[in-house]
């Protein structure tokens, strides 16, 4: 059986391999079943990532909380009426709610924890600690959800994603919609209310596409059984920006059915 990695272990390779130190500010998004056996699963890993940089910011995203009204704007890439059943199962937003279990496990060890904030947003909430945490987490509101992205860009944040791809590269939508890429309106239920979500980002699923264009600007290290990268945010962003600037369908899905990418698509796929 493999070796159990330690907290030790993994903020030694954070600090070491990929330059995180008590000064980073850091977008951090991870599975923890990626990085093979730790000590403490997911708790460790999160510990880690704290003792290694100085302020640390996970998503905390509930799609759970997420509904289809019967109408809407047009050009919205949902098909009205059609969501009785996940309307029902939807849950409230509080902020108390688990993350959904696509984000995984370190996230929500993070949110569990007494010492995180989290901010407000009903389906793309941010959790984070440290000096920073409540000047990045207030950055966010219902129209501008990227907002953390962007105040990581401004104070030279990093980027951590543990065995994860690209499509988990959450800050990749903030450079599609600077480059003028559509965004959508979503709703969610909340305590008293159905709030309507503007600038919602769409589809992930072809934002591997970018991913050996950003080796240069890109820190790879191999934590337990996970390739680990630390990218920073502005040069990202400033890539990914101009790149879809270049080519208008770049990190678009070819999935023909996906409503969010074909919506949004400048030269219609046959
Ligand atoms: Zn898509």
């Amino acid at each position: 059986m493999a070796k159990e990695l330690t907290a030790y272990e993994i903020t030694c390779r954070l600090s070491d391999e990929l330059g995180i130190d008590r000064h980073t500010n850091l977008l951090a998004h991870g599975l923890s079943a990626a990085l093979g056996p730790v000590q403490g699963d997911a708790e460790t890993v999160k510990s880690a990532v704290l003792d290694a940089a100085g302020t640390v910011v996970m998503p905390a995203f509930t799609y759970q909380t997420q509904i289809i009204p019967q109408t809407g704007p047009p050009d919205n890439a949902l098909d009205y009426g059609t969501g009785d059943e996940m309307n029902a199962r939807a849950d409230i937003y509080r902020p108390s709610l688990p993350v959904h279990p696509d984000i995984g496990l370190i996230a929500e060890a993070f949110r569990n924890d007494p010492k995180t904030l989290r901010s407000i947003h009903p389906v793309l909430s941010f959790i984070a600690q440290g000096p920073n945490a409540r000047a990045v987490l207030s950055s966010q509101t219902r129209e501008n959800p990227l907002g953390p992205v962007a105040w990581l860009e401004m104070h030279d944040g990093l980027l951590l994603l543990m065995g994860v791809d690209q499509r988990h590269n959450y800050a990749l939508h903030l450079a599609e919609q600077r480059a003028g890429r559509k965004t959508f309106t979503r709703w969610a239920l909340t305590i008293d209310d159905i709030e309507e979500l503007p600038n919602m980002p769409g589809c992930r699923d072809g934002f591997n596409a970018i991913w050996r264009e950003l080796t240069p600007i890109t820190r790879v290290a191999q934590i337990g059984m996970a390739r680990c990268e630390v990218i920073p945010i502005k040069p990202l962003l400033e890539y990914a920006e101009q790149r879809i600037r270049e080519e208008p369908d770049f990190l678009l899905c070819d999935q023909p059915g996906c409503l969010s990418c074909r919506t949004r698509e400048v030269s219609p796929r046959l």
